[in-house]
């Protein structure tokens, strides 16, 4: 993790495939350290709806569905537009460039060797079958790409995308080395990003599991989510001895009902607290956070052309900046006719 004194000044790059809404597991894992980071460093925030095809690309109407979404998730949780610059990857055309400079420089043993990717590529069998596209094996090129189009050097990631940030740095180093001194390294910023689980116990809240609470859920859609969670399945009467540790109830109370919950849990062993009334709170919880994230959302919802404008005011700002970088870019290149 980066001190935040040494980087103070520095610039931060971050974003989102738009491939879905944004759920709760986004909020407490990046959505909440963005909101304060953005007042510490000059925040990019990337809608990477190119990278989203790689996984996506039999579907596209999904991925441009979910960029206005995705541009409403980040406003209503407090990512505030006059100091953080909200882009749309697509209409940034150098950063495909960059991509397909950055290509010579990794070998295709090294992009397989990569932890992240396989992960993922095991994860999406269905999809590559046989074999995985140039496109999707080559994701971690386009961030290296994505992020030195910026100059950002400070990159949020959970220990999982690690790899990813390592892949962009070596990539950068032999740039550097072959080109002379041109981008510079990034480092990646492990704040305080956590993976939540998700409601059927999974260790992850996915999109694509079914198994998540979105920031946009109306409070009915949260009330049938939270009565159908996974509970101690030992406790049959209200006054049977219960395991937190067992219940995704409990789980969810130490995110949304942190103040009250040892006593939760203590009530639960003790046989002290039906589940329904402990079901019932945790709503009640949720929905007291959620509220002003609903209200600000609604506001933008109905206004659908200023979510776009603040899109296209982003995107333009990103532009000059990815200009300038392929200007040094092609000159260190020699591609500067
Ligand atoms: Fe879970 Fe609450 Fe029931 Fe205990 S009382 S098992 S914490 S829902």
């Amino acid at each position: 993790m980066i001190p935040i004194k040494e980087e103070e000044n520095k610039r931060i790059l971050t974003g989102d495939r738009p491939t879905g809404k944004l759920h709760i597991g986004h909020y407490f894992g990046s959505l909440q350290n963005r909101v304060k980071l953005q007042n510490q460093y000059e925040t990019f925030i990337e809608v990477a709806d190119v990278q989203a095809l790689t996984d996506n690309f039999n579907n596209p109407e999904k991925v441009k569905r979910n960029v206005n979404q995705i541009v409403m998730d980040q406003l209503s949780v407090g990512i505030d537009p006059n100091i953080t610059t909200i882009f749309l990857q697509s209409m940034i055309p150098e950063i495909a460039e960059l991509t397909v400079f950055y290509s010579n420089l990794v070998t295709i043993a090294r992009l397989q060797r990569n932890p992240t990717v396989k992960t993922e590529i095991a994860q999406k069998k269905e999809l590559f079958k046989e074999s995985v596209t140039y496109g999707f094996l080559g994701y971690p090129v386009s961030q290296a790409a994505d992020i030195t189009a910026f100059d950002a050097t400070i990159i949020p990631v959970g220990e999982d995308q690690l790899p990813l940030i390592e892949q962009c740095r070596e990539i950068v180093r032999k740039f550097n080395s072959i080109y002379g001194e041109t981008l510079k390294e990034p480092k990646a910023y492990l704040g305080e990003n956590k993976r939540i689980k998700g409601l059927d116990g999974n260790e992850k809240m996915g999109k694509s599991l079914g198994n998540a609470i979105y920031l946009s859920d109306s409070k009915e859609e949260i009330a049938k989510k939270v009565m159908n969670a996974i509970t101690d399945p030992a406790r049959i009467k209200k006054d049977d001895p219960g395991d937190p540790s067992k219940c995704m109830v409990a789980y969810y109370h130490n995110l949304f009902t942190k103040n009250e919950y040892e006593n939760i849990c203590d009530e639960c062993r003790k046989g002290k607290r039906g589940c329904v009334a402990c079901k019932r709170q945790l709503i009640s919880s949720i929905n007291k956070e959620l509220e002003p994230i609903r209200e600000k959302r609604r506001y933008y919802e109905e206004r659908p052309e200023l979510v776009r404008e603040i899109l296209m005011e982003g995107t333009k700002k990103a532009q000059i900046i990815a200009k300038e970088t392929m200007k040094k870019v092609k000159q260190a290149m020699k591609l500067d006719y």
